[in-house]
């Protein structure tokens, strides 16, 4: 009975939830923030990544890894993602004033892989912002690319010229082979690696094969969740070309990462 109970109130807990999301995104309560891409090479910022972020009236700050779930089974995530996008799309066309090589990474649930319209909707957000296609990446968490209708999704949206990144690579349950026949652009190294170069010999041992892979594959490879000084520098030294990480700057608003380009790389790590 006690069960019973505890199961309907969180059914209510999450149709409250639920209800709550989709007012936050009718009233723009959704927005992106934006973490840097660091060049391990020039120690230049290259590229940053848009992550939601959701202050609720109700419920406070909202961590994603609740919210997007939440978002996928309430089918508000395809407005979710563009509310998302517009917002990276218009922070990176401000920023490409300054370094007009600038890119803009938005997480791509696989659950709109499978949109036919996903490719099109792109196109007119980027002719919107006026940016041209390789100003976009698209990353997608490895142990769902292989979901049906995505190989067709991530190729239209390569044919474009739009970057498409296997993110969290090594945590997933996706063969290699089947990754290997997928059009990505990139590759981004799960932080649970990254984290362990220098202190876990496994973990050092699957970045260098994972690095070993990429250049194979011609991938451009993404460390992510760099926290250290030691951690940058190993990895540089094993041929990594980009970082992300606290290390660099937590997720910020546009004028923060506005701010982060313009300064040096050693005075953001000082923020970081
Ligand atoms: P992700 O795509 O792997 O994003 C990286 C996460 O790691 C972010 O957490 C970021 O704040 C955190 N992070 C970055 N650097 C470090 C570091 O040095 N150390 C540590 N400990 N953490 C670091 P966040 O923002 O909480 O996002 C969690 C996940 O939620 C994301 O993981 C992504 O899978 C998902 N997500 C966020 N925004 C979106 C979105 O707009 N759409 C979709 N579909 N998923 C999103
Ligand atoms: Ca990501
Ligand atoms: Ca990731």
């Amino acid at each position: 009975m006690s069960n019973a109970l505890s199961r309907t109130a969180q059914e209510q807990l999450k149709h409250r939830a639920g209800a709550a999301l989709a007012n936050a995104l009718k009233s723009g309560d959704i927005v992106a923030a934006f973490q840097p891409k660091v060049s391990l090479d020039t120690n230049e910022m290259v590229g940053m990544e848009a992550l939601a972020r959701w202050t609720s009236p109700e419920f406070g700050r909202v961590a994603p890894d609740v919210f997007i779930p939440l978002a996928e089974e309430q089918g508000l995530i395809g407005e979710l993602t563009h509310a998302v996008l517009r917002d990276a799309l218009s922070a990176c066309a401000i920023l490409r004033r300054e370094a007009p090589g600038m890119t803009v990474a938005v997480n791509i649930s696989p659950l709109l892989l499978t949109d036919k319209d996903l490719p099109d909707q792109i196109d007119s957000a980027l002719r919107e912002a006026g940016l041209p296609p390789q100003a976009l990446v698209a990353e997608v968490t490895e142990s769902h690319v292989i979901a049906p209708g995505a190989r067709a999704t991530l190729t239209a949206l390569r044919r474009r010229g739009i970057g498409c990144s296997i993110d969290d690579f090594g945590t997933g349950h996706a063969s290699l082979l089947s990754l290997m026949q997928m059009p990505f652009s990139e590759l981004k190294i799960d932080r649970a690696f990254v984290a362990g170069c220098g202190r876990d010999r496994g973990a050092e041992m699957i970045v260098r094969a994972t690095l070993g892979l990429a250049r194979e594959m011609k991938l451009h490879v993404v460390a992510e969740g760099i926290e250290t000084e030691s951690t940058e520098s190993m990895l540089r030294d094993l041929g990594c070309n980009t970082g992300q990480g606290y290390r660099y700057g937590r997720a910020m608003n546009t004028a923060g990462i506005l701010a982060s380009l313009k300064q040096p790389v050693a005075e953001m790590r000082y923020h970081a």
